[in-house]
């Protein structure tokens, strides 16, 4: 007898087992053994992948194929024998990073270096600043202020009063969206004042994050009513910029990006070199010195000033 096949999306993955949401429900599912064949230094199926499965007879599911992703988060493992790449979420169409406008108070630096990351791996950004309730709307604006300009969405929120938190249930709406941010910014708040079905413990979502590396790990992510998927991220100190090369740094900044070239020199570093466009445009107020002071930092600082 043929067996069913159905094509779905990988939401859940704890040890060898993979929860695969379609069309007829979620299915819990094992790897066809090939597949595993031959690939040692990424993860085959991930969370947020698209497969193709076969129903088994017992109600089960086998993953026959792997759709090759879009995108994907990915952090590199340095082990023994070489950097595996731990693919966090695949296919994510934006990361939303939630910081808090006050408690804890928000630490810009550690955004920066994680739009850097964003940008390196090329997934589309939203800001989300929280607990707007603490400061007011417009200081909360104002604190987020050099961020618009440069590109980056700022959506302000309060999962307490529930400012802003229809638009941020629009922006999920039919997407696979990944949820960074520090620990205490109100992730796990927001989502719940979103979907009260999720009902996540207030505290979970960072206690989650902090549990072990590697197969002990259970990552998901959370289908929404109105279609759409999220999934927590680990805390931003651990997705370092590990293979970014200095020379590379400024690309990351859209806002010296197109300065580069002007500068006198074409390997500027933009430190203390003659004729640099960075450093005159920092002067002349149109780059943000926060912004230039992320990058002095992430190009010429110890890797610790990043894990605070
Ligand atoms: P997470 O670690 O990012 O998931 O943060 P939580 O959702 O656990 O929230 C951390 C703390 O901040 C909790 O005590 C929440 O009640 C509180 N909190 C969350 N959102 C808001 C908000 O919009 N305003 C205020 N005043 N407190 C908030
Ligand atoms: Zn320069």
């Amino acid at each position: 007898m043929q067996k069913q096949s159905l094509a779905g999306r990988v939401i859940r993955l704890q040890a060898d087992f993979y929860y695969v949401d379609t069309p007829q429900g979620v299915v819990t599912c094992h790897m066809r053994g090939r597949l595993k064949r031959g690939i040692g230094w990424t993860d085959i199926v991930a969370v947020g992948d698209n497969v193709n499965i076969t129903l088994q007879s017992e109600g089960s599911g086998m993953i026959e194929d792997v759709i090759p992703r879009k995108n994907a988060l990915v952090r590199l493992d340095p082990r023994p024998r070489g950097v595996y790449q731990q693919v966090l979420l695949a296919n994510p169409d934006q990361v939303v990073l939630v910081f808090a406008c006050a408690q804890p108070e928000p630490h810009l630096r550690m955004l920066d270096r994680f739009l850097v990351v964003c940008e390196k791996q090329g997934i589309p950004i939203l800001i989300v600043a929280n607990k707007t309730d603490l400061v007011g709307v417009d200081q909360a604006r104002q604190m987020f202020a050099m961020y618009p300009p440069i590109g980056y969405p700022l959506l302000l929120a309060s999962a307490k009063t529930g400012y802003g938190l229809a638009e941020l249930e629009q922006t999920f709406r039919g997407r696979i969206s990944a949820l960074a941010g520090p620990s205490g910014a109100g992730k796990s708040s927001l989502l719940n004042a979103i979907h009260p079905l999720l009902d996540l413990k207030v505290g979970e979502i960072s206690q989650f994050t902090q549990r072990g590396r590697h197969t002990t790990v259970v990552r998901q992510m959370y289908a929404l009513e109105g279609g759409g998927y999220v999934a927590d991220m680990p805390g931003l100190r651990s997705l370092a910029l590990w293979d970014t090369q200095p020379e590379e740094l400024d690309g990351y900044f859209p806002e010296l990006r197109p300065l580069v070239s002007q500068c006198q020199f074409n390997n500027c570093a933009h430190q203390t070199e003659p004729g640099c466009a960075v450093r005159r445009a920092v002067e002349e107020g149109q780059v943000h010195p926060e912004r230039y002071e992320s990058y002095l930092r992430l190009r010429f600082g110890e890797r610790g000033d990043w894990d605070e």
